[in-house]
């Protein structure tokens, strides 16, 4: 019986791009063009000639007509098509933050995990495209969402294909203190259909993260106070059982004191005798106590 080859059962291949431009310079699907080198487009990172390749075996993809080196067009593709679908998007959902942070203390550690954003179908009001209205940093979007209540909230969108945002954009970011968030796209969505792929950022909230809350510092503040609570805590406890301490020691000081020199060496003599080795500080205490007690009973 002959075997049918479909294209799920092929690898994909991670660089294959589902779209390329037209004349017009707009970015079209694979699907939507002539097969081969009519399809009329070319690559939306290095602008060289495309041919729709659309065989029955591999998915449908752009491949560049000359063998070149073009390795941005994944990444270029997806940062656009990304913007384009936001810039028309009225409705987007966001994604719960449940911030979490410890601090150690000894060898204990001080948590507080707490919801500080219930995500949620958000409509949207705004949506600008790398905005230059930061001094420091431009976010790749900048969301406006309107509550029920009419009040307005910002939120900067930043979109990851290979990587995610750097330590340096995410401090920058930061900076500005509002709510960052970060949209991660895998090659695959680079073939999706328009809608498919409308749907996935919009309709969703795989691959959405928050880089940034202005409500973490409040959680900040309250996870240094349950550390500075607790530190004092400890520190009340281990001063009540060193009194304690003090006044169970006293007493067997002062009897150690007035005993004869054997009666100290010999127990400490007896006990490394017994069990090859001298008392911890623990034990110390109980071996006089019972050397003083058998010195009482003579
Ligand atoms: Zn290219």
């Amino acid at each position: 019986m002959a075997s049918t080859v479909t294209r799920r059962d092929l690898p994909h291949d991670d660089q294959y791009i589902g779209y390329g431009l037209n004349e017009s310079g707009e970015l079209v699907h694979v699907d939507c063009v002539p097969r081969g080198k009519a399809c009329g487009c070319c690559c939306v990172s290095c602008a060289e000639p495309l041919i729709a390749k659309q065989g029955e075996i591999r998915v449908h993809h752009f491949a560049h007509a000359q063998q070149n080196q073009c390795t941005g067009a994944l990444e270029t593709l997806l940062h656009r098509l990304a913007k384009e679908i936001l810039s028309a998007a009225s409705v987007f959902i966001l994604p719960d933050y449940t911030w979490r942070g410890e601090r150690a203390l000894r060898d204990q550690l001080v948590k507080l995990e707490k919801t500080i954003v219930s995500g949620g179908r958000a409509r949207l009001s705004q949506v600008l495209i790398e905005p230059r209205v930061f001094e420091e940093v431009v976010p790749d979007v900048v969301l406006t969402t309107q509550a029920r209540d009419g009040s307005a909230r910002t939120i900067l969108l930043e979109i990851a294909v290979h990587h995610s945002v750097d330590a340096e954009k995410q401090n920058r970011l930061r900076e500005l203190n509002l709510p960052a968030l970060e949209l991660t796209l895998m090659p695959e969505h680079a073939r999706l259909s328009r809608s498919a792929l409308a749907a996935r950022i919009l309709n969703n909230t795989a691959g959405k993260c928050w880089l940034f809350h202005p409500r973490e510092l409040e959680c900040e503040r309250r996870l240094e106070e349950l550390y500075r609570q607790e530190l004092e805590r400890q520190r009340r406890e281990q001063a009540v059982r060193a009194k304690a301490n003090e006044g169970r020691a006293e007493p067997i000081r002062q009897a150690v004191k007035s005993m004869p020199k054997s009666d100290v060496e010999n127990p400490m003599a007896e006990f490394f005798a017994h069990h090859g080795r001298y008392p911890t500080v623990l034990e110390t205490a109980d071996v006089f106590r019972e050397a003083i007690a058998k010195r009482k009973s003579k």
